[in-house]
């Protein structure tokens, strides 16, 4: 049996004018997330994370923002495909922990729903999935709410 471990991590501004979701839910904002996609910060950074434990490059590499047929999509069918890319790989997710970093809006009252969305998703269970969310303390551009960074460690395991 052998262990695999991959980080991942993106950022994305946020503006008026956009939806903001965050693990496949769309969350309550006065602003959302700029991006080609749907702009999901949380999940383009668990697609990292996964292709970075499989050894299979990054997201950027697979899902360019230059493709026109990735104009908003909904970042959970980006997550289907590396999964997809994965488990081609003869990989299981053993578990994921995601970290937000953002100063507003408030997310502990969506962390379940995420959850219970992503899981879904993934075929995993929720006892699987870890997500967390912090403020910067006002400091940086996650402070003064220009930005979202969101971080997230996969491990996977071979199924062979
Ligand atoms: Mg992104």
């Amino acid at each position: 049996m052998s262990f695999r471990i991959g980080f991942g991590m993106d950022v994305h501004r946020l503006v008026r004018g956009r939806d903001l979701y965050l693990g496949g839910v769309l969350i309550p904002s006065d602003s959302g997330a700029e991006g080609h996609s749907d702009a999901d910060v949380m999940i383009h950074a668990i697609c990292d994370a996964l292709l970075g434990a499989a050894n299979l490059g990054d997201i950027g590499q697979h899902f360019p923002d230059s493709d026109p047929a990735l104009q908003g999509i909904d970042s959970k069918l980006i997550l289907k495909q590396v999964l997809a890319m994965v488990g081609a790989h003869n990989y299981d997710i053993v578990n994921l922990d995601v970290m937000l970093a953002l100063q507003k809006p408030k997310i502990s009252p969506y962390i379940n729903a995420m959850k219970n969305t992503l899981a879904d998703v993934m075929g995993v269970d929720e006892g699987q999935l870890s997500i967390k969310a912090t403020t910067t303390e006002h400091l940086g551009y996650e402070g003064r709410a220009e930005g979202i960074t969101c971080y997230a460690v996969a491990l996977i395991q071979n199924n062979l």
